[in-house]
């Protein structure tokens, strides 16, 4: 279905897999055996085999589609090293000082991804390019104001408050009521940081293997017999690597994660100059609504990258094409003559209590739930997974403590899913 707003050579795929071709997996072949076998292609499963491979461990990836088809090479390509609840919150669950432990390991985990990036010399577009986190609200700006005012003790970031008389620095929109920027954040090209991530993956030993869904779990003296839709594997260790895309394989998981769509367009390349004009700093941006909206310009500038949830129940993406465009010109209308070139979406996988969660299910290994700020946190935890696979202490990570919680009858699908949109949609708009 095309729109009169479309491109002639519009796509419905992510705009990335235009700029990286998908990636090359050689031999298919399954092993009869392996040390350890990890579930899932992405950056989570991708970094614990880099380790395990590095460490001389025979390492097998295998992925249900395409190398890296979840969401690692579907985001938005916003770093940032936050966890969804803030210190308060924390404190209340938890106590202060494992408060204090997740923010920071979290906000470590950014520092680490930048310098995993360039010591490895990973070709991604990465850069701290900062990041405006914009007021849909008058109240929501004086919230932001107070929460850069008062930032807990020894947590302290370099958070800039920007009026909305001063945005236009920022952003050539009217919608918002100025916002804050934290430079520490930063962007990416997600499909490419995923290619160099597996290349070196695969350098270092590992054997990926596309086009092979995991179908069921046998437990055995060995460890774990493996069948897959090329045939069974034995394994010693078994990693679960799956997180939006957790299937009824490991219905453990399944009933912990909570898959949510995700939804995004790209426009047609732009002026230079009129690319500038829009966000001159070249930017990550996010809102304060609940329900939010991200964008960004692509790695050239020339583009407008917007993501965010339109639809209450999941939908089709070009189907909700229209609506997302309308988000996107409520902020800048001044794009409804700029053609639509790509719209994607892919499952987040969300977690009850908006936290990651790392650990040991009945001798199997999990990394998941990253809540949407998986760059970081996946290749962060899939990182200490391995460690810890290789018994390092330096594997040990804050996030294995948290209890992995579900709810009575859940069982991986979202009943509730419409419900909670429609809730936060509405508290939106009253905040
Ligand atoms: C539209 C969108 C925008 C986003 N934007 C951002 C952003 O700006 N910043 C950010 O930090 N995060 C963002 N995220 C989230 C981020 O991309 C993810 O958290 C991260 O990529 C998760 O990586 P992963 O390796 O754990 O999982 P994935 O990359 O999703 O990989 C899981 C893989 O498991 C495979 N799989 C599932 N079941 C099986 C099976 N039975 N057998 C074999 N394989 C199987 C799937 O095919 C899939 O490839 C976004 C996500 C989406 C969808």
């Amino acid at each position: 279905m095309n729109y009169t707003f479309t491109s002639e050579d519009f796509k419905t795929e992510p705009y990335w897999w235009g700029q990286t071709l998908r990636p090359e997996t050689g031999d298919s072949r399954l092993p009869a055996e392996t040390d350890v076998l990890v579930i899932g292609s992405g950056y989570t499963g991708l970094h614990c085999a880099l380790e395990t491979a590095g460490a001389g461990r025979q390492t097998t990836v295998i992925d249900a589609e395409t190398a890296g088809w979840g969401c690692s090479t579907r985001n938005g390509g916003q770093i940032s090293g936050e966890i969804k609840p803030g210190y308060d919150e924390l404190s209340q669950r938890y106590g202060t000082a494992d408060a204090f432990a997740l923010i920071k390991e979290a906000r470590n985990a950014l520092d680490w991804l930048g310098e995993f990036v360039e010591e490895q010399n990973i070709d991604c577009d990465y850069r701290q390019c900062g990041r405006f986190i914009a007021a849909h609200s008058p109240r929501q700006f004086r919230s932001l104001v107070a929460s850069a005012q008062h930032q807990p003790a020894g947590l302290e970031q370099d958070l800039r408050i920007v009026a909305v008389q001063d945005q236009a620095s920022e952003i050539d929109s009217e919608y918002y009521h100025g916002g804050l920027v934290n430079d520490r954040h930063c962007s990416l090209d997600p499909a490419k940081y995923h290619a160099g991530l597996m290349h070196l993956t695969m350098k270092n030993g590992a054997q990926v293997i596309a086009h092979c869904q995991a179908t069921g779990i046998e437990r055995n003296s060995g460890g774990f017999k493996v069948s897959t839709s090329r045939g069974t594997i034995q394994t010693r260790e078994l990693v679960i690597a799956t997180n939006g895309y957790t299937g009824s394989v490991t219905p453990w998981q399944r009933r912990r994660i909570i898959p949510i769509g995700s939804y995004m367009l790209a426009t047609e390349p732009m002026d230079l100059a009129r690319a500038n004009q829009l966000m001159p700093r070249q930017r990550v941006f996010s809102d304060t609504r609940k329900v939010v909206v991200y964008f960004r310009r692509s790695p050239d500038g020339r583009s407008l990258l917007f993501g965010g949830r339109v639809s209450v129940f999941e939908s089709d993406p070009v189907k909700s094409l229209p609506a997302l465009r309308q988000e996107m010109l409520r902020i800048f209308p001044q794009l409804e003559d700029v053609r639509i070139s790509h719209t994607w979406m892919g499952f987040v996988g969300y977690t009850f209590d908006y936290l990651p969660h790392l650990g040991v299910e009945d001798g199997v290994h999990y990394a998941m739930g990253y809540c949407g700020s998986g760059i970081c946190l996946a290749s962060y935890l899939g990182n200490r997974l391995g460690l810890q696979l290789l018994g390092k202490a330096e594997g040990d990570c804050v996030f294995s403590d948290p209890k992995f919680q579900t709810r009575p009858w859940y069982n991986g699908k979202p009943w509730f899913l419409g419900a909670s949109v429609r809730y936060y949609q509405m508290r939106d708009r009253l905040s």
